[in-house]
């Protein structure tokens, strides 16, 4: 089995690498923009990984890249959903454009099957638990739309050109080497300023975190598992965390643990975050796959990883 990773040195990418080279070689094609080569070093100087260092918005290269591999896994994005808010085209090109030219080079490559990293904010703003069918509201996020269009552009190249596809719905995954999102950046916020840590919001955001292990393994799951094309699963924990815990345990762990937490205004992070956000992973249970950590203990093991990777010591935990 040769596996092509497109977003393969990002933080998921490179942990569902770590599995793949299990099954044979894997190409990381990545560009690099968040992504680090350190996060493959182990395995390329092994020689079971090669990375190409280039961008999926180039189709040529992509496809001349992609061609004698069997399975592609596409998790290459705009890693930060409030960016979009910045640059309005960043999730079209990045998201759905990117996305497009990963299903049209494994047309053209006549590649077996194709994962595609979605997301729950598919769902809209639900604070309900959502299944897969709960596609009732539209997505608030450029981000969340276009992960919406993803999915729906994998679905058409599964039925007009026979390409199996399987599309795994995140919650907010974390764990080591992740690039992005609360416990990343409330880390860095006070490594930055030690005396205070600014929140987005009111703290009371809750989300179902999922640890990058469980999701990884969920991933390979739905993959060997899963018959029907397009699949798709939720990959998420039922519960969730809220913000206003995840920022005392960085505190906490953090080498300063004086630190005063400062809570924005606003049940929202920022226009277009969900506030509140559940997923059913029913459908993933059924198919024999639970994950290991609840979002607590997923919170909870990461933010000693990721402040071990920020500040460079064993921290005491909250
Ligand atoms: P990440 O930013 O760490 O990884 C994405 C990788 O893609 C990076 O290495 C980046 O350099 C690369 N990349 C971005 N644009 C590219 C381009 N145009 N060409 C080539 N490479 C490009 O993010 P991640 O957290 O590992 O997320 C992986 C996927 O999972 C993304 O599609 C993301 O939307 C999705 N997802 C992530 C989460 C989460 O909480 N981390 C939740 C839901 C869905």
């Amino acid at each position: 089995m040769r596996s092509f990773v497109v977003g393969g040195a990002g933080f998921i990418g490179s942990h569902l690498i770590d599995l793949l080279v299990e099954r044979g070689p894997v190409t990381a094609y990545d560009n690099l923009s968040v992504g680090k080569r350190e996060f493959l070093a182990g395995h390329l100087a092994t020689g079971r990984v090669a990375l190409v260092e280039a961008d999926a918005l180039d189709l040529e290269e992509l496809t001349r890249a992609m061609r004698g591999h069997d399975f592609v896994f596409h998790l290459a994005a705009n890693p930060e959903a409030r960016w979009g808010l910045e640059r309005t085209r960043l999730d079209l090109e990045q998201g759905t454009v990117a996305t497009y030219n990963a299903l049209e080079a494994a047309r053209i490559c006549g590649v077996k099957r194709f994962v595609f990293s979605s997301s729950g904010t598919v769902y809209g703003n639900v604070s309900e638990p959502c299944g897969e069918g709960d596609l009732g509201q539209l997505p608030i996020s450029l981000y969340g739309a276009s992960k919406l269009a993803g999915e729906a552009l994998a679905s058409a190249y599964a039925e007009c050109f026979g390409l199996r596809c399987t599309i795994c719905r995140f919650g907010n995954v974390v764990g080591p080497r992740g690039t992005h999102g609360a416990i990343v950046d409330f880390c860095k916020k006070l490594s930055l300023h030690p005396e205070y840590l600014d929140v987005l919001g009111d703290g009371t955001q809750a989300k179902p975190y999922l640890h990058v292990t469980d999701c990884v393994k969920g991933i390979l799951h739905v993959f060997d598992r899963a018959d029907e094309s397009p699949a798709i699963y939720n990959l998420a924990p039922p519960d969730w965390t809220n913000v206003r815990r995840i920022a005392e345990l960085v505190v906490a762990a953090s080498p300063h643990p004086e630190a005063r937490i400062e809570f924005g205004a606003g049940a929202q992070g920022w226009p277009g975050d969900v506030p509140k956000s559940r997923l059913k992973p029913d459908k993933l249970a059924a198919l024999g796959f639970h994950v290991r950590f609840t979002s607590d203990e997923a919170v909870r093991q990461a933010v000693e990883e990721v402040a071990r990777e920020v500040f460079g010591r064993p921290s005491t935990g909250g």
